[in-house]
């Protein structure tokens, strides 16, 4: 296989695009995300909010999930693009699937990679 990888920039714009099918009513807040898996695909998710506000789901659980749905498991997710920062349940999940690259704009607009342990040090695990 010959294919390039999408570049950090590349991901991210594809995160940018699949924000706009949030849905976000409440906090009119739409994230995208997408994971890259390791043989290549690309796997989009986006903020699902709800009127029971704690039922809503994050874009990055709900790209975690699909590729899961999809057959991923951990360790077969390289890298995840974000339009906004994870929240802290989120890089539990990130830290689980073992995803090795976090690319999002932080608090200051600014495209920034984290590891998972930069963005959640001495992590919980079963
Ligand atoms: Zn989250």
């Amino acid at each position: 296989m010959t294919e390039q990888m999408p570049t950090d920039a590349e991901l991210l714009a594809a995160a940018d695009a699949v924000a706009a099918r949030a849905y976000a009513p409440y906090s009119n807040f739409d994230v995208g995300c997408v994971v890259l898996a390791r043989d290549g695909r690309v796997i989009e998710g986006v903020n699902v909010e709800n009127a029971s506000y704690p039922l809503g789901i994050c874009a990055e659980r709900a790209a975690v999930a699909r590729a899961v749905g999809e057959g991923c498991r951990p360790g077969d997710l390289e890298e995840i693009a974000i339009t906004a920062s994870p929240c802290g349940g989120c890089r539990q999940w990130i830290y689980e699937f073992q995803i090795e690259r976090v690319t999002f704009k932080n608090a200051e607009g600014e495209v920034v990679s984290r590891t998972p342990a930069e963005l959640l040090p001495e992590t919980f695990e079963l």
